[in-house]
């Protein structure tokens, strides 16, 4: 049987499904790009898609937002900055009581910790408005680290944090390449999810990993 000790989660479409803050998200990051750029939104956003579609042939897969706007150009503090003035993320959320209660319930039996690209204003806004801001033993948001996922440094600075070796960590969240394949490399243990409706059902597969199935 393995001792795991923490639970490490991905924030945005892991922790909810909200395709139209997903959407904001971009249509922000795009208008960054365009007071940046001194452009039109849509020059703007044709640049942006261009980068992005470039970063993914080189990577084999699609890199953040955050990523492909600091490749254009953009200084990361800039971004931060402004992506936290332009909207309120936690206005599109709600209490999510299912998630309330299978995070407590975690709470009890692991240390938790949320790992996100996003910026920490908008990371605590989401967190207050879900009702999850006060179960986590430590939250990571890039406006702290400046370190962009999946940069595997990450991981090994939240399992420095939690005090616990990568071995007895799992890790959630929704983008393999992501938010997985870094903490793989560094022998956490990794769980998919497709949305927050997965995180519901995911006591199942953590039994799993600690039984080594
Ligand atoms: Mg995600």
């Amino acid at each position: 049987m393995l001792s795991i000790q923490a639970l490490i989660f991905d924030l945005d479409g892991t922790l909810y499904y909200n395709p139209d803050l997903q959407k904001k998200q971009l249509e922000v990051a795009i208008s960054i790009l365009q007071v940046h750029l001194d452009c039109s939104y849509n020059h703007a956003k044709k640049m942006f898609e261009e980068t992005r579609s470039s970063l993914k042939k080189q990577f084999g897969y699609e890199p953040s937002n955050t990523y492909s706007i600091t490749k254009i150009g953009i200084p990361l503090e800039k971004y931060l900055k402004e992506s936290e003035k332009r909207y309120d993320a936690g206005r599109f959320l709600n209490k999510d009581k299912q998630l309330i209660e299978i995070l407590n319930k975690f709470k009890q039996q692991f240390k938790l910790s949320l790992l996100t690209n996003n910026n920490k204003y908008q990371t605590y806004r989401m967190l207050n408005s879900l009702g999850i801001q006060d179960v986590w033993d430590i939250i990571l948001t890039l406006s702290d680290t400046k370190i962009i996922k999946p940069d595997k440094r990450l991981y090994q600075l939240i399992s420095k944090k939690l005090k616990v070796h990568p071995e007895q960590c799992i890790v959630i969240g929704d983008r393999k390449e992501i938010d997985l394949s870094p903490a793989k490399q560094i022998g956490m243990h990794t769980i998919l999810v497709s949305g927050v409706f997965d995180v519901y059902k995911l006591r199942d597969k953590i039994n799993k990993i600690i039984h080594n199935k």
